[in-house]
């Protein structure tokens, strides 16, 4: 069957609205590309997405994913659940409880207890960077590093299509006690108010952009009717110039959006957009690129950041090609990550050390206006830790790292060594060099 059919979607008219469609589990069967896949791939995802969020939606799908690539096509491992996702006695028993036509509430429980087991929170979220007010906690805020707090706007938790790999995959599956997320915007200013050393609000999900202008221009004026003058940086977090790129183009509310952007702009404030891309496919649709052109109009910038993951983006090409789009496209490369410890780790993660040379290969394939981006970087409980390489001149190999931001800001630009180990994925995995029994870091933190 010719799988051009099957490209619903149209690149071109900038007028006409796009209607906006999820699928999810409950109706992915319906995709007329699920033809293509054998029943036990669909019952795979099936399994997989009772556990991991799953939604990915119209333009994914008709305009992102080559289907004759499928299921090797980054797009489609990145927004489909993937069966090695899960490993093998998970994925057995949550299969089990399907075929054995379980209540939804018994194969509710069975996904929280393999959830549990994932690492839902890692870096210590929850616990440890939630700020105070009066003497009251402030669930819709985190502050962990001095001049930058993340703002969890309510109705900002969810997205456009959920990553696969996403550590705020807890946030999505409906566990209610493991959201964080605030209302109280007044709370918001007041903190930065109290707060001298806060520059920057860094507004974040979730995608913020799934809210309405109207929505969030109530916490944006909140935030500028404030005059808070140490307040520089208003930033928003969002991936919806990949996974919903019309949010700036023909939404019904997307000239306000750009209006609002303008204001911020206009107001003296630094907006930057920073935006999560994957891929380079998801910058070469006409949408994405007129999308990314309409926000730059507003004065804002965009800077670009992604986790390198296995089966998505773990290739030097890869990362050197999207940097490079991005900068003709007006962007700036701003940060590679390392895939976060949780979720499905052993299927997306690659080793620090394999990490650290397509980072490398990469930047090293770019002209210097796109080695803006640092990386590989690890968002670690003490901080974001990036891997500077590695070094065998002296008796022992090593791993040379440092921080870019800590909990202590002493802590940043210095570098220090682990032992070198191409297998370990997280800095929980490497041993100091030297033989020594902790790294710096953890002797200060005791
Ligand atoms: C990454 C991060 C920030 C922002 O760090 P920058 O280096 O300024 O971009 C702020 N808070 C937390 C918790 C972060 O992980
Ligand atoms: S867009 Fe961001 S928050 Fe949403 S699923 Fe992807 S990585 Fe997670």
């Amino acid at each position: 069957m010719a799988i051009h059919n099957y490209k619903l979607g149209v690149l071109g008219s900038e007028t006409e609205h796009r209607k906006y469609k999820a699928y999810t589990l409950q109706n992915f069967r319906e995709l007329p590309q699920m033809e293509l896949l054998s029943e036990e791939a669909k019952f795979a995802m099936e399994v997989v997405g009772n556990v991991f969020p799953f939604k990915t939606n119209s333009y994914v799908v008709d305009e992102l994913i080559d289907w004759d690539n499928v299921p090797a096509d980054p797009i489609f491992t990145l927004t489909f659940p993937q069966r090695e996702m899960l490993k093998p006695a998970h994925f057995d028993t949550m299969a089990a409880a399907i075929v054995s036509g379980a209540s939804t509430d018994e194969i509710r429980k069975r996904a929280d207890s393999i959830r549990a087991e994932l690492n839902p929170h890692p870096a210590g979220q929850m616990e440890c960077n939630v700020p105070e007010l009066n003497g009251e906690r402030l669930n819709g805020l985190q502050h962990k590093y001095g001049e930058t707090v993340l703002f969890f706007p309510v109705r900002g938790q969810t997205c456009h299509a959920y990553c696969s790999f996403c550590f705020r995959w807890p946030q999505f599956v409906g566990v209610d006690e493991l959201r964080f997320a605030m209302r109280e915007t007044e709370q918001l200013a007041e903190y930065i108010r109290l707060h001298p050393e806060v520059t920057d609000v860094l507004i974040t999900g979730g995608d913020p952009m799934v809210m309405k202008a109207k929505r969030l221009a109530g916490y944006v004026d909140a935030l500028l009717n404030s005059d808070l003058k140490n307040l520089s940086t208003i930033r928003i977090g969002t991936k919806a110039l990949s996974f919903w790129p019309y949010r700036f183009t023909t939404d019904n509310d997307s000239k306000e959006l750009l209006s609002l952007f303008k204001k911020i702009v206009d107001s003296g404030k630094h907006l930057a957009i920073m935006a999560h891309f994957s891929h380079p496919r998801e910058l070469q649709t006409e949408a994405a690129k007129e999308a990314i052109a309409k926000i730059l109009e507003t004065g804002a910038q965009i800077r670009t950041q992604s986790p390198l993951l296995s089966h998505i983006n773990d290739s030097s090409e890869v990362w050197a090609q999207m940097w490079q789009e991005q900068v003709s496209l007006g962007c700036i490369p701003y940060y590679m990550f390392v895939a976060r410890n949780t979720g499905a780790h052993h299927y997306f993660g690659v080793p620090l050390v394999k990490a650290h040379a397509i980072y490398k290969e990469a930047i090293s394939s770019v002209s210097g206006v796109a080695r803006t981006a640092r990386g590989p970087v690890m968002s670690s409980n003490p901080g974001k830790i990036q891997v500077l390489g590695t070094n065998n001149e002296g008796p022992e190999k090593l791993l040379a790292l440092q921080f870019l931001q800590a909990r202590n800001p002493n802590w940043i630009n210095n570098p220090f060594f682990a032992a070198y180990d191409d297998k370990a994925l997280w800095i929980d995995e490497l041993k100091p060099a030297f033989g020594a029994d902790e790294f710096f870091f953890q002797k200060e933190q005791d």
